[in-house]
């Protein structure tokens, strides 16, 4: 039997078991992934053991994401630009580590956009630059956009993003202050929220929507709740709206290749599941 985890502190409320228990089920794999929660003061004996405790790999998530990083023996090219791992295995007794946010914000676009969708994208509006914008910011990076520009309420924290990231790609990368956003708005034709605003028991994320192109895309990585306050602002105004839960459902794919050797599928049954689960926390 193969084991994999999620490693994290706190770990109980991540959905990630769910996802991948549903995967093991569907393709009849004798396998398992189970929640382990480790404090920061562990992590490193645990990255050290985990392989021979039996575990093929796991994920790793809040806080560890960047001790993560620096304790692996090798990792890939993402994960190096990125500074963050979220995806460990062994592979010929050497530690690995990939980061797949990246991926999973990308194929999110991708598989509700259809192909090309990007054609018509010139400048990209990232709101946020927490942990989660570095690795869209990267991702983005790596179509044929113009210009991504980064707002941020600390405009130092968008302007890091741009000097850690802009020798890796010639899309132009700004960063912008978060009282400018009505400034760029008109050109974006792709506007992407990364900060928590929106999420439950937060403040919502109030943009002028009027002021967007009228083929913009508006996406949230936030997913509790499914249609945020600013997806409903902008279908209510006509706007193209691609929602969070994708992500974290795509970013569980390469993993699960890794460790139990098969390409699982994003599926609509799979998309129920969670958000059966979302609705039921409520
Ligand atoms: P983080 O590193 O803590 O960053 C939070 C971001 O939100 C920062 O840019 C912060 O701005 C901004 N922010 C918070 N409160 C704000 C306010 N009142 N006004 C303006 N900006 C505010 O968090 P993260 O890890 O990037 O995660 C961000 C969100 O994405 C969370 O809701 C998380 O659940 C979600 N997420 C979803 C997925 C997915 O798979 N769909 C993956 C990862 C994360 P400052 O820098 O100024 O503080």
């Amino acid at each position: 039997m193969t084991k994999a985890f999620v490693v994290g502190h706190p770990i109980k409320h991540s959905r990630s078991p769910l996802i991948h228990g549903f995967w093991l089920k569907t393709y009849g794999i004798d396998g398992s992934y189970e929640r382990i929660e480790v404090e920061p003061v562990n992590f490193g004996n645990f990255l050290k053991g985990f392989h021979e405790q039996g575990f093929a790999g796991g994920n790793v998530t809040i806080p560890h994401k960047e001790v993560a990083f620096a304790g692996v023996m090798r990792r890939t090219e993402r994960a190096e630009r990125l500074k963050a791992v979220n995806t460990l295995w062994v592979k010929d007794g050497v530690l690995w580590g990939d980061n797949t946010d990246v991926l999973g914000f990308m194929a999110n676009l991708d598989q509700n956009l259809g192909i090309a969708w990007e054609q018509h994208v010139e400048t990209v509006l990232v709101l946020g630059a927490g942990g989660a914008a570095r690795g869209i910011v990267a991702g983005l990076q790596e179509r044929s956009f113009k210009r991504i520009v980064i707002a941020n309420r600390t405009i130092s924290k968008a302007q890091e993003i741009v000097r850690d990231l802009e020798r890796y790609s010639t899309v132009k990368l700004e960063a912008v202050a978060w009282d400018n956003i009505g400034s760029v708005l008109p050109d974006a034709q792709l506007i992407v929220n990364t900060t928590s605003l929106g999420m439950a028991g937060q403040p919502p994320l109030l943009l002028d929507l009027d002021r967007a192109p009228d083929n913009a895309v508006v996406t949230d990585i936030v997913y509790v709740p499914l249609k945020t306050p600013l997806l409903a602002a902008a279908e209510a105004r006509g706007l193209r709206i691609v929602d969070g839960l994708g992500m974290l459902l795509h970013q569980a794919v390469p993993g699960f290749e890794r460790w139990f050797g098969v390409r699982p599928e994003v599926t609509p049954e799979l998309r129920a599941l969670i958000v059966a689960d979302i609705e039921g926390g409520k």
